[in-house]
């Protein structure tokens, strides 16, 4: 058996566990940290643009290996395990949660209180912003003030969201361009943007931040070690203490070898999904319902938020291909008023080609070429279309849940998770009125300047999940505290999204970034 001495062992290697492995460096130099990650390290930025173009040329995935055969669960939004996690492939987009989402309980008497106040996580916010380079544009409403301007000023908007700004503000709501993890000058290692627009895939000059080049900065001069292509299956606890003493590993090449971990302080930052998989896996005979779970709610409470979306036809003319990646947020809505109907939600607008790409046949089947096909592309490439989205608060019920699956298992005979989302009787109760409250908005948006909505859809999944292992501050109703320590082992720590009570209606990732930061300093006490 190969053992590993650290001060902290890191389980998990996306955004999360960068961001907490770069603070725990800096807040207490020297300590000995390792990153366990179950998949490989893509270390090649300088293959990005190859990969982007076979990508666009052969339909080919443009990030090879970065998921796992056989470690894979039914309900999950993406298969990427590889170091970086998810944030390989995000967008970028960088909102804060409001305050109402993290008072939802004693502003609306709905779900639960965040146990953080909300200028203790402003704060965090404004660090993580840092970490990430965030670009953007203070909002107009007073209530999302900032202790802090944005590292850069916003990215410059294209023509196309210029007039379509000008376009959806005749509707009374302020936009904003969206913040960004972008760097629009080169910085910290990575290039400034030059708009190749992929950003959503490949990101070939490392504008759009990814958790890859922090590990990169920190293995060189070895503030942390990185150990990948290593699952960790088990977390083992002390014989008679509650403190875990191993986390038991298997390297993807050497199964045959076991590995084991043993560290001062272990932290769980294996996202929305895998985290809750590993409490629950490592189950043993004094905690036969895993570990951290004596409330019995690991797994439970999972959430997320809901989308609606539309495509509306406007006369303003656009010229799609500018920055499609790119877009405008509304946050009217991220406030309701205590005696109205509760409905929150972002609002987000981009520039779309929907329906005015070249085509080479018309609609009864007929094959068009050369000047007629261009006289049909030309005919249908006046006005716009433009593309809606809002992303909906709705809050989980204990029963939305992540459950180990028997008929699901990976190589080594372990169940793999299965991810069943459902709402609270308010959401559900509000459903109808708050699909009807989106599409007045959509409508008002579209007719304040002659467009119509010519379609809509509902998302079928609920974005930027999060949950499982909900923080507070009663043992019997949460799985750890606001730092992520877990109620039940003092020496393990859960971080980011697992722990949000709930998924609120923008973007996660910069809020669970925020909230690992925050973890950091109590993690770097424990260690001592
Ligand atoms: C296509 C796409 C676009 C997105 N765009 C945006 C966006 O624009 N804005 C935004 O806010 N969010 C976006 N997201 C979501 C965002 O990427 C995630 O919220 C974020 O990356 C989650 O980071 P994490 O550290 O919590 O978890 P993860 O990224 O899931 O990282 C967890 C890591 O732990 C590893 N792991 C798990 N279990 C084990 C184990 N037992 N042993 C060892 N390692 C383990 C996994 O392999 C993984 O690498 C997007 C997601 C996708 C898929
Ligand atoms: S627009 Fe291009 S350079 Fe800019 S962040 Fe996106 S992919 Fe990177």
């Amino acid at each position: 058996m190969a053992v590993h001495e650290t001060d902290v062992c890191i389980i998990g290697g996306g955004i999360t566990s960068a961001m907490l492995a770069q603070r725990l460096a800096e807040l207490r130099p020297g300590l000995r940290i390792i990153v366990v990650e179950a998949g490989r390290s893509i270390f090649d930025v300088q293959n990005r643009g190859r990969y982007r173009e076979r990508a666009m040329q052969y339909g080919e995935h443009p990030w090879p290996e970065d998921y796992i055969e056989d470690q894979q669960a039914k309900g999950i939004i993406s298969m990427t395990m590889a170091v970086g996690g998810l944030a390989l492939h995000w967008g970028g987009a960088c909102n804060r949660f409001s305050e109402e989402d993290l008072r939802l309980k004693s502003m609306y008497g709905l779900a639960v209180d965040w146990p953080i106040e909300w200028a203790e996580l402003e704060r965090h916010y404004c660090d993580a912003e840092r970490r990430l380079n965030v670009s953007g544009e203070p909002s107009p409403h007073p209530q999302d003030r900032r202790s802090e301007p944005y590292p850069q000023g916003p990215i410059p908007l294209s023509y196309n969201l210029q007039t379509l700004k000008r376009w959806a503000e005749q509707s009374g709501l302020k936009f904003s361009p969206l913040p960004m993890a972008r760097n629009l000058t080169a910085f910290d290692g990575r290039g400034g943007c030059c708009v190749y627009d992929t950003c959503g895939e490949v990101c070939p000059s490392g504008a759009r931040y990814s958790p890859d080049f922090t590990f990169r900065q920190l293995i060189a001069p070895k503030k942390i070690a990185l150990h990948d292509r290593t699952l960790v299956r088990r977390l083992i606890l002390d014989g008679t203490q509650t403190t875990v003493v191993a986390a038991q590993a298997v390297h993807q090449e050497r199964p045959e070898q076991s590995i084991e971990y043993r560290a001062k302080t272990f932290v769980v930052a294996s996202g929305y999904c895998w985290s809750s998989h590993l409490l629950l896996l490592s189950a043993n005979t004094r905690f036969p319902n895993g570990l951290a779970n004596s409330s019995g709610l690991v797994g439970r409470y999972m959430n997320g938020h809901r989308f609606m979306q539309a495509t509306a036809s406007i006369d303003d003319q656009t010229f799609p291909g500018q920055n499609m990646t790119h877009s405008l947020i509304s946050r009217e809505y991220f406030r309701c008023p205590a005696d109205k109907p509760f409905v929150r939600h972002d609002t987000r607008v981009w520039e779309s080609s929907a329906g005015r790409d070249p085509r080479l046949w018309n609609p009864d089947g007929r094959l068009l070429l050369g000047d007629e096909l261009l006289a049909d592309w030309r005919s249908r490439t006046r006005g716009s279309s433009v593309r809606l989205r809002a992303y909906v608060d709705v809050h989980p019920s204990a029963d939305s849940r992540l459950t180990l699956d028997p008929s699901n298992k990976n190589r080594y005979g372990d169940p793999m998770p299965k991810i069943d989302h459902h709402f609270d009787a308010a959401t559900l109760a509000r459903e109808a009125a708050t699909k009807t409250h989106v599409l007045g908005v959509f409508n008002q948006l579209a007719k304040a300047s002659h467009g119509r909505i010519v379609s809509t859809s509902e998302g079928d999944y609920l974005d930027h999940p999060g949950g499982g292992c909900r923080m507070g501050t009663d043992p019997a109703t949460s799985v750890c505290d606001n730092f992520g320590r877990t109620h039940d082992h003092r020496n393990l720590f859960v971080v980011g999204a697992p722990t949000t009570p709930t998924g609120g209606c923008t973007n996660g990732t910069l809020t669970f970034v925020a909230l690992t930061l925050r973890s950091a300093s109590a993690i770097a006490g424990d260690s001592r």
